[in-house]
């Protein structure tokens, strides 16, 4: 630590042993100690995940939040995603050519709302295992006739590990058989307390049959993202994660990605795994063509040399060579590794230990 606060010292800055330095600083001793490798891709990969946590307050701006169904098979996911998407589609929409992309975007009162369109909790445990935090609420969908089952518990485990939000929709309350007290009863259990039972969970009885409660369920949905404040930095390269990648006849690669930061825009190169490329197109959830897309969006890009696996991050770079360059270093060290290397290497703690 003294031989480090000396270099700085000797380059002009004063430090205390336990101040925190920027990344340019740290890279620079690094560079000289040959911590980090001569690699200069590396160097950039490293700075791209850095810059996770570097994200000056200053700069962040509100963001839609991003809103996943879980639940037990058969309690009505896929019902209750179909009924929140009618209720949005705008009447010249209706009938048309609804476009599946894997996630859409309700607006409620000029807020937006982007639902990841992966009923189950497939995408969402992938995206989990590479370390990927892709939604902000989950939607427990417990069905009011069955009560909780084995999936329920299963799908309040993932999101609480996740550290997400839940709100709890009681869903086919138009059935006769529907105990909707009994669902609270059986919750509580799960630490999951409605206000009415002295908790602060939210429950929603709805009917993805009837659209009875769905106007109340979005708005909770805007009220709990409200109270979470998300925000992004929509100005810098954009980052975001795959929700599904398919090989088109026509089309070629195609892949639907969430951008979480920054703004992605036609033009730019981008490197996901190991496939890079240029973004040739991009449509929105309703099949328009679009040139940005902001933090929170879910768009269909076109323009990549292979099929991306769902639930890999995505980084938007300066320039192709660069996105090149990182898919070519994630295909020759391998992604765990790449991020072993980087998470050690960041470690100034580490550094400063010994
Ligand atoms: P998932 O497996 O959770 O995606 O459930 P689905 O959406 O496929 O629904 C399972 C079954 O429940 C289907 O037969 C739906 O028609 C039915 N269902 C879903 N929502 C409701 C509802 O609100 N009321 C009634 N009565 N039936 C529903
Ligand atoms: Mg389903």
């Amino acid at each position: 630590a003294a031989t480090l606060v000396k270099k700085l010292f000797l380059s002009g800055k004063m430090v205390s042993i336990n101040q925190e330095i920027t990344f340019e600083e740290a890279e620079e001793i690094a560079i000289e100690y040959e911590i980090i490798a001569e690699h200069e891709v590396k160097v950039d990969v490293i700075k791209e995940l850095l810059k996770e946590e570097e994200e000056d307050a200053s700069t962040l701006v509100k963001r839609p939040p991003v809103v996943c169904v879980m639940g037990h098979v058969d309690h009505g996911k896929t019902s209750l995603l179909d009924a929140i998407r009618e209720t949005n589609v705008t009447s010249h929409e209706a009938g048309g050519i609804t476009q599946h992309i894997g996630a859409y975007v309700v607006e409620v009162n000029g807020e937006k709302i982007t639902f990841l369109d992966t009923p189950g909790h497939e995408a969402f445990t992938s995206m989990r295992m590479r370390g990927a935090q892709s939604t902000d609420i989950a939607i427990l969908v417990v069905a009011a006739d069955d009560g909780v089952m084995p999936q329920t518990i299963e799908a309040i485990s993932h999101a609480k590990a996740a550290g997400i939000q839940i709100i709890v929709a009681i869903n086919k309350i138009d059935k006769p058989s529907a105990n909707i007290e009994r669902v609270k009863q059986e919750l509580t259990e799960y630490e999951l307390v409605a206000e009415d039972w002295g908790g602060d969970t939210i429950f929603v009885p709805v009917s993805a049959h009837t659209k009875e409660g769905i106007e109340q369920l979005l708005e909770m949905i805007i009220l709990t993202s409200e109270l979470v404040e998300l925000k992004a930095n929509p100005d810098r390269n954009a980052r975001g994660i795959v929700i599904e990648a398919e090989l088109d006849k026509g089309r070629g690669p195609v892949a639907t990605v969430l951008v979480q930061k920054g703004t992605l825009h036609v033009g730019d190169s981008i490197a996901i795994g190991s496939a890079y490329g240029k973004v040739r197109a991009m449509m929105d959830d309703k099949g328009r063509r679009v040139k940005d897309a902001a933090p929170s969006t879910p768009v269909e890009i076109l323009g990549l040399n292979e099929v991306p696996d769902a639930g890999e991050i995505f980084i938007a770079t300066d320039t192709e060579k660069e996105a090149r360059a990182i898919s070519e270093t994630y295909i020759s060290q391998g992604r765990e590794k790449l991020l072993e290397d980087t998470k050690a290497k960041l470690s100034l703690d580490g550094l400063f230990s010994q």
